[in-house]
């Protein structure tokens, strides 16, 4: 495995260590030193995955991934000193695909690494038919959603939120099976992690649609209603 790990922390101990564990999991590493630093280095080395430090000097984190988003789909993990939910469900917000809270152990960092681009492996190894329903057109191989001609513009996580529903149209999905089906069994976060992608991914696809997609079935968990054609 030499996927390529960028890491963007201005603390000298977090970068060292994390640096080690991941080179001796055979990754190749980068380290940037800010934000400005990081964001300039992920636009020249295209990395497989990027660490993010929220506590950034120059540029807070928060921005950093923003801009990360902007110009790609690369993973993103931050880094978090903050205990507060809504600043981890914040970075989710703005396109993060998992956290760590500081203090971290650097196997459980590494192992969190190993996870999400076992993710991206598996499905990019699937060749799976287009998806057609009566709004919404999936296409799981190109990883291309489209409402009518209009492309939507989905994170990568996002993406994988939409398919779980999908090929489950018309059922309800708890909040437990989403987090399995997407994230795995090495995901630590909690369900709120769901409502936050479920939020997102409703909202790009129903202000392209103008009709209700997702239904929230209370106290249960969501269900996808775009009927199959
Ligand atoms: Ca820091």
């Amino acid at each position: 495995m030499n996927a390529t790990i960028l890491i963007i922390e201005d603390e000298a101990s977090i970068r060292t260590v994390a640096r080690a564990y991941l080179e001796q999991a055979g990754f190749r590493v980068l380290l940037a030193l800010s934000g400005p630093e990081g964001v300039e280095m992920a636009r020249h080395e295209r990395p497989d995955l990027v660490i993010l430090d929220l506590n950034l000097p120059g540029m807070d984190g928060m921005e950093v991934a923003a801009r990360l988003r902007q110009e790609s789909d690369v993973f993103i993990i931050i880094l978090t000193a903050r205990s507060e939910e809504s600043d981890r469900v914040a970075g989710l917000r703005i396109g993060a695909d998992d956290y760590v809270i500081k203090p971290f152990s650097p196997r459980e960092l590494v192992a969190r690494v190993e996870a999400i681009l076992r993710r991206r492996r598996s499905a990019t190894l699937v060749v799976a038919p287009t998806l057609h329903f009566a709004h919404v057109q999936i296409d799981p191989d190109r990883r291309e959603v489209t409402v009518g001609d209009q492309v939507i513009d989905l994170t990568t996580t996002e993406f994988d939120v939409l398919l779980a529903l999908a090929r489950r149209h018309g059922r309800v999905l708890s909040r437990e099976q989403i987090l399995d089906l997407v994230w795995g069994n090495d995901f630590y976060g909690t369900d709120r992690v769901v409502d936050v992608y479920v939020g997102q991914v409703r909202r790009k696809l129903e202000a392209a649609a103008g009709v209700p997609l997702i239904q929230t079935v209370r106290g249960v968990g969501y269900k996808f209603i775009d009927p199959a054609v």
